[in-house]
């Protein structure tokens, strides 16, 4: 029987007084905490008498190092940092600048390239990075200014006060399967802090009961989610130069499916490649690894990974939704943060830059709270001006409508794109709605038996062990690592729904759309379809996919116990 992780009850748990505490150590919540300091110190310098402390503002990661859990392309839009850090291109590990983009439709054996590069995808001036070594490097930065970051602590539940948000309890350690003390039992700390800010990156599961208990995603538009699945490549010399960009749309989607795929030259050989698939396709069979596995076997793609090694593999979501989809952003005691509020232009595929802007006009907003020790929501809702005010408003207005338009396929996408691109982001009507991205998922009666057009990327990729690899294979290259005994951090509320309906309307997508192979349908001759739900939550990669996907929503992915995950390097 599945046993789930849930809070234990009647456990007494060591308080802990803080001022500020930012759930994630992510490019959001680290350029919170840096921005904080550099106010405190700013201060302290300036008014000797009426001294702030940095000593009770934490950040929690869950990670086990800073930057572990950090996976994205990466290109960054060096904008914030300037602001942030002027200069600090002196000392960020930055592997290339862009020196070269170009864009590709693909068919399944041709490649048309666009005569010029569509504006959103130019990319000179700005640079090839891992996100996780620089969130690596960041965070060094804030250990400098003395503020705390507890790594291998993840925020499980928030405390409150009635309406307000007073504080975080961080994740119980030493829970056996049965949700049962084991001898090295700790309980999780109640950080009792006066603003939470929540920078857990995408569909933050923390951020998620937030939503939920206060209702911010009404009069919102859904949010909506990409999957992206990378892998990191050495290849041989000359293949790519360092700062080369390419983005490709089409093949192996078809024009029904959201996506496309980046290609960036590193460093030493490195090549960062992967493709991003909208989570909001309509065939459950599908399998966004797959995909990406098929888009390595364009001649193109395969010409340039040839004789090559795949080092390391990864998978994240990444919210699409936009302007529209981003809930109120501060309220009593707490504020949301770059992913997990959605500051992400898909139009871009980048949101690096709007994270850390987000971050530093939240720890401007701290600091006066600080000053003013008033954390109410109307003190805190500065923030949510602060944001409207900011660039942040200016370049994602501009592309509010753009993913929405893509909700009826790729061609009357390019369609809504190109109005959006003449009439400032409006397109044909001003707010364009969206729909959530599980609800395109069709049944399987309702689909050709044979996949159709999709065939090709439906179930679960072989792999050939040199260009294509199956999923267990990839999975390894993400060194992911679960303390094994420890209830099952995917909480699905009824797994009765899974054996008995999902398994004969669906076809179990959690099989298909879980890039770690976490879910699996076994063998069971009692139940009703001869398959019973079976999970291997250590192989999770925190990815968040399955809580977004699933057609009856009801996964629930909880944090595990903190410092489990995968180990991303390079990425
Ligand atoms: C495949 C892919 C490609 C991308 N390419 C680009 C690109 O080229 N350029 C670009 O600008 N953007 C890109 N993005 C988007 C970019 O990576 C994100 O917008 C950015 O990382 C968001 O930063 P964040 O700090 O909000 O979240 P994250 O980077 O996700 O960081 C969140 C952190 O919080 C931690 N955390 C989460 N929950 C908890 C919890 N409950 N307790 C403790 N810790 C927690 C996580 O472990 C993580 O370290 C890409 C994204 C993906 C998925
Ligand atoms: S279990 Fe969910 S969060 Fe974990 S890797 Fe699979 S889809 Fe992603």
């Amino acid at each position: 029987m599945l046993i789930f992780r849930k809070p234990l009850q009647g456990v007494e748990r060591p308080q802990m007084p803080a001022d500020v505490v930012i759930v994630g150590g992510g490019p959001a919540g680290m350029a919170c905490a840096l921005r904080l300091a550099q106010l405190i110190d700013q201060h302290n310098a300036k008014n000797p008498d009426v001294q702030l402390s940095k000593e009770n503002i934490y950040v929690l990661e869950k990670a086990r190092e800073i930057g572990q859990h950090c996976l994205s392309g990466a290109l960054l839009d060096p904008r914030s940092m300037r602001e942030l850090l002027p200069g600090f291109e002196k000392e960020a590990p930055l592997d290339a600048e862009v020196s070269k983009e170009s864009v590709y439709f693909l068919t399944e054996k041709s490649k048309f390239k666009f005569p010029i590069t569509p504006p959103p995808l130019r990319d000179h001036g700005n640079y090839v990075i891992s996100l996780n070594r620089f969130v690596k490097w960041l965070g060094s930065k804030v250990e400098e200014t003395g503020i705390t970051i507890f790594t291998g602590f993840a925020g499980s539940e928030l405390l409150f006060d009635g309406n307000r948000v007073t504080g975080v309890r961080t994740d119980d350690k030493g829970v056996d399967k049965e949700n049962h003390q084991k001898s090295n039992f700790e309980p999780g700390y109640d950080l009792q802090a006066k603003v939470v800010v929540l920078a857990e990156g995408t569909r933050g599961s923390l951020t998620k009961q937030l939503i939920s208990k206060f209702d911010l995603a009404k009069s919102r538009n859904p949010q909506t989610y990409g999957q992206g699945i990378k892998e990191l490549w050495e290849v041989p010399s000359g293949r790519i130069a360092p700062g080369e960009v390419i983005y490709t749309m089409g093949w192996p989607l078809t024009t029904r499916e959201y996506g496309g795929a980046w290609i960036y030259g590193g460093k030493d050989n490195i090549v960062s490649l992967g493709f991003v698939t909208g989570l909001d396709y309509a065939d459950p069979r599908l399998d966004p690894q797959h995909v990406l596995q098929d888009f390595k076997q364009h001649p193109f793609v395969a010409g340039l990974l040839g004789g090559g090694k795949m080092i390391r593999y990864g998978a994240k979501s990444l919210p699409y939704g936009g302007w529209w989809a981003i809930p109120p952003v501060a309220g009593d005691g707490w504020m949301i943060l770059g992913d997990s509020a959605g500051f992400l232009n898909s139009q871009r595929l980048k949101g690096i830059h709007l994270a850390i802007k987000s971050g530093m006009l939240a720890a401007e907003t701290a600091f006066e709270a600080l000053q003013k020790n008033d954390f109410s929501a109307a003190m805190l809702s500065s923030f949510q001006r602060k944001v409207e005010n900011s660039w942040i408003k200016e370049e994602l207005w501009k592309v509010r409508n753009f993913h929405q338009g893509f909700e009826h396929g790729f061609f009357a996408g390019l369609f809504h794109a190109g109005v959006q691109q003449f009439t400032g982001g409006r397109g044909l009507r001003s707010r364009y709605p969206g729909t959530p991205g599980y609800e395109h998922l069709k049944k399987l009666a309702e689909l050709p038996a044979n996949g159709g057009a999709e065939a090709h990327m439906l179930g679960a990729a072989k792999g050939d062990g040199k260009l294509t690899f199956d999923k267990l294979t990839d999975l390894y290259h993400s060194g992911t690592k679960h303390e094994e005994d420890q209830p099952a951090h995917l909480v699905i509320q009824d797994t009765n729904l899974c054996n008995t309906r999902c398994v004969k309307e669906f076809g179990s997508p959690c099989q298909n759309f879980c890039p770690a192979n976490v879910y699996e349908m076994i063998d069971d001759a009692e139940q009703p379809n001869g398959k019973r739900i079976s999970l291997n939550p250590s192989n999770c990669v925190h990815c968040k996919t399955c809580d977004i996907a699933d057609p009856y929503q009801i996964i629930n992915w909880v944090p595990p116990e903190g410092g489990g995950g995968p180990n991303y390097d390079g990425m």
